[in-house]
This record gives C-alpha cells, structure tokens and sequence, in this order.
C-alpha cells in the first residue's frame, strides 16, 4: 500500500519499502513506503492548502461527513477487521469491535459537532467581549501498533472536525488498517489534503513531523521514553503537546466483589490485544479472605483460554505483535524466574510447536506472591503476564496501587460505596472504573497523570482541546 497524501497514494523519494508482518504466521501481507523528510513536508504542504476551506466550513458540515464515514467503515468493516488481524494479530472478532469503535468515534463527535461554543464577555457600559473558538491549523499525529483503528479515530475525530487538518503517522508495524480509513474518509467526502497519512520510521518520519514548522499542535501516543523526547522536540519548537503514555493499572479485588464478574473482569482486562493495552490490568491485588478462590479460579479459566491464529474463530488471544515485543515478554518474565521474584503459576515460557511455528505467541502467564521489589510491579509489562498480589487493608492496597510512576486507569471491585469513594479520591489515575476495567467510550476524556501523560483524548474536552481562543474586544 502507498502512503495517503493530498488525497493520491505516494511512494518514497528514496523509493525504499517496509514489510508489513502478520505476527501469527510470520509472513509478509505487503508492504509501505519507508518515509522521508520530502513525504513529511508534502503532507504538511497538501494540509496547509486544505486547510482555509476546511476551517471555513460550519461544524455540522464537517459532523456530515464524519457521519458519512462512519456509515462507509460499518458497510467496510468485515475486510478492515481482517486487514487489522493480519496486520496486528488480535482475534477477527476483537478487530471487528475495533473497526466499530472507530465509526463509534466519527459518529460520537459527529453529534456533538454543534456543540463548540464561544462566550460573550460583559465588560462594563462601555464594551463588550467575543471570545471565539478557532482551530489550530495543521495537527500533527503519532500512533502505536497495539488498537490502531481506535487511536486513529481518537485523534482524528476531534481534531478535523474542529477544523483542523492532520499529518498522521500510524506505526511502522500495523500501518494498513489506518491508511484504509483514510481513503474510505475521502471516499466519504472528506477533501483531499484534510488528513495524510506518513508511513515510515519513528526517528525520521516521527521526528519531522514533530520538528516541522508548520505543524502547530502534536498529539502522540506510544512509550514513555518517546514522550520525553517527542515533548522536548515539540517543546522547543513551541508547539501544543498532548501525550498518551503507558499505564502500569491496579486491579483492587476487595473481599465483597462478586468474583465471578471480577475473574471475566481480569480475563478482559490482561488477556484482551494479549496484554497490550496500556489500560489493560497490570498488577492485580486481592482480598486475602477471597484470594485462594479466586486464583483457583482464575486459573482454570486461563486453562481454559484458546491462544492461536486470530483468524481462526475459535481463538480468544492472538500472538505477540511481533519478534521485538516477544522478547521483551521472555526476558522479563525470565528475570521474575532467574531473580525467585514470585511463583510462575500458568504459562511463563513462549510457545513453540504445530501452530505456532513462525508466530510470536505467549501464554497467559500467572504469577502469585511477586515479591515487592519483582519487575512486574514497577515495569510497564505489554503482554500476557499478571502479577497477583494479596491485600487485606485498604490503605495498603491503595498505597500499593499508587506505588509506581504511571497513573493512566485503576479499578476497584467491591458492592460498597464507601470503598468506590475512598478509592476513587485516593488513587492517582486519569480514569477509575467500579467493577469494570479497559473500557474506555469515546464519551468520557481519557488520559494520564505522572508518567502516563498530560491532556486528554475524548469526550467534548478533545474537541475543545484542539481549538484555542481568539478575543474580540468591542469598545462601544
Ligand atoms: P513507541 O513510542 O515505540 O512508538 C509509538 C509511535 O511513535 C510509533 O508510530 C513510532 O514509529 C513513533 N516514534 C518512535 N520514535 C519516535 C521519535 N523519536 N519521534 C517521533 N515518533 C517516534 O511505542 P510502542 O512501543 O510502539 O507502543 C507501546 C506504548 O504505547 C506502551 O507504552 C503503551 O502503554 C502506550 N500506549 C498508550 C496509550 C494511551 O492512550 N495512553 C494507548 C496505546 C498505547
């Protein structure tokens, strides 16, 4: 596939490719254009010349044709789903609920198109102020590989329909979903030039969109360590900076929880993407008086869950996006092993033999009585790998909870309010869910605090985020 720019397809100046690898087979499905700087500024010209008629346009206008694009993925979304299960390996079924959240996204902001507001300003007899909101001007987007299509829409929904244009970079590993979305946008009335999509490498495609002139806002998710550098670079070229960051989220299981609900919980909450969810459930703690229970029967569900070829629909957990993410899998778990940092219940070693030859597979890993200082506790691990931890004081478990850098979600389960309240206003995380974890509705912001990030995706906040305020004041 070609990169997406001012609405026509185009190659490499230096003509070079990168494989696209479907991580169960370890086959090439095809192949991008290795970007470079020349692609980064024809995308940010194709945006600035999209930019006037676009901003020009009511914000209902612009709610049509994300409507109009949500309607084109849902007849679509049978081929995208498979397209992002070979390209990122997540069962087809979870593809699909991801190919949906995407026009969730579109048809979320859509309806909330007139909803963007300016203020009128009583200053007295003798004037009076407008307070308008404007956009931006070109936005610049970075993605990860592990929910390609729902980070797509999380940044692009807002942003174009508040008026901006966007240069958006999907990763280097799953860059066919996003660049099929983009194309059926146009096909659905988006103008050509209103959304290019960059393939290429993080240090060269990444880096100049951060660093170009004419990109005025940067929204970036991905890794901690490229945060940093992606905010310092965005920083001193004086630009808005919005970073969604890894999580390291607590599950607090409290002794009243209705333990079947909070085992499908876990289930959903590790297992889901095979772990790679920056919301997915981290470290989990449990109520001494219900801990030996509750690990029994986690463990036999985990007997129970089917790993293998996502397009085969009997799988419930796809592979490991690739080679690099399953060795870092292996080596933390062998430092967990080597170190006696806790006991390896299930899984613990990747998987090998018929049907999982030439895939990255791992199993979903169990590990009860981590000691305090285990790697799983203070890393941010992305795979199928779940420390357990038994509480049996509140404090404790929510002193625990925050013991770590991150703070993206958390969730407590429990029947009692009082708990929810105490949790909820103690525990340091950009969202808290009451006997649920993961899910993340486009409604609602979502977003980190500490090392997990600063701003936030969804809900009106995003759109809102992606505008700023001009002042007219009116002396009369
Ligand atoms: P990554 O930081 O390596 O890559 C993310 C994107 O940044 C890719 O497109 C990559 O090509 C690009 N990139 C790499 N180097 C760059 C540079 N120097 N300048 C600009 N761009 C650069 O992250 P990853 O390992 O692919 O993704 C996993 C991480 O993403 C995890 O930490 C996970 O928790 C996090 N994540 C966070 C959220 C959230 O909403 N908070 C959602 C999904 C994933």
């Amino acid at each position: 596939m070609q990169m997406w720019i001012g609405g026509k397809g185009m190659f490499s100046a230096d003509e070079r490719w990168m494989p696209v690898i479907n991580p169960a087979t370890g086959e090439e499905i095809d192949r991008v254009p290795e970007g470079t700087l020349y692609e980064v500024d024809a995308a940010v010209q194709a945006a600035e010349s999209a930019f006037d008629q676009w901003a020009e346009r009511a914000p209902r206008e612009r709610g049509v044709v994300l409507f109009r694009a949500a309607a084109m993925v849902r007849e679509h979304h049978q081929e995208l789903a498979k397209l992002l299960t070979a390209e990122q390996g997540k069962p087809l079924r979870d593809a699909i609920d991801e190919v949906r959240g995407f026009a969730n996204i579109l048809e979320f902001y859509a309806s909330i198109a007139g909803a963007m507001q300016g203020e009128l300003v009583d200053l007295g007899p003798s004037a009076d102020a407008i307070v308008r909101r404007e956009p931006i001007g070109v936005c610049g987007a970075i993605i990860p590989w592990n929910m390609p299509a729902i980070l797509m829409g999380w940044k692009v929904a807002p942003a174009i329909l508040a008026g901006n244009t966007m240069v958006f970079k999907p990763a280097s590993t799953a860059p066919l979903t996003c660049l099929s979305l983009s194309s059926l946008m146009e096909t659905s009335g988006l103008p050509p030039g209103v959304l290019n999509v960059v393939t290429g490498r993080g240090e060269v495609v990444g880096e100049a969109i951060v660093r170009h002139p004419g990109i005025r806002k940067i929204s970036f998710t991905g890794d901690m360590e490229t945060g940093g550098r992606v905010r310092e670079l965005a920083g001193s070229h004086m630009k808005e900076i919005h970073l969604e960051l890894g999580g390291s989220d607590p599950m607090i299981v409290w002794k009243d929880a209705d333990i079947g609900k909070a085992i499908t919980g876990v289930m959903k909450g590790r297992f889901y993407n095979a772990g790679q969810t920056c919301t997915a459930v981290k470290r989990l703690y449990v109520h001494h008086d219900i801990i030996k229970e509750f690990v029994r029967k986690l463990e036999d569900r985990v007997h129970h869950l089917r790993v293998g070829n996502g397009m085969d629909p009997s799988t419930d957990m796809g592979p490991l996006s690739g080679r690099a993410q399953l060795e870092r899998v292996v080596s933390v778990v062998n430092t967990v092993e080597s170190k006696v940092q806790g006991t390896i219940l299930t899984g613990g070693h990747a998987l090998s033999g018929p049907g999982f030859e030439n895939g990255y597979f791992y199993p979903p890993t169990l590990v009860t009585d981590p000691v305090p200082e285990c790697v799983l506790l203070s890393q941010e691990v992305f795979g199928p790998v779940l420390p357990i931890v038994p509480v049996d004081d509140l404090e404790n478990a929510i002193a625990q909870a925050n013991a770590t850098r991150y703070g993206l979600g958390a969730s407590i389960w429990t029947r009692d309010l009082a708990i929810v309240r105490k949790v909820f206003s103690s525990v340091s995380a950009g969202i808290v869910w009451v006997n649920r974890h993961v899910t993340v509705p486009p409604d609602i912001p979502f977003g980190g605090v500490k090392a997990s990030g600063m701003g936030r995706e969804n809900g009106i906040q995003a759109y809102y985020a992606y505008t700023r305020t001009k002042s007219l004041f009116i002396g009369w």
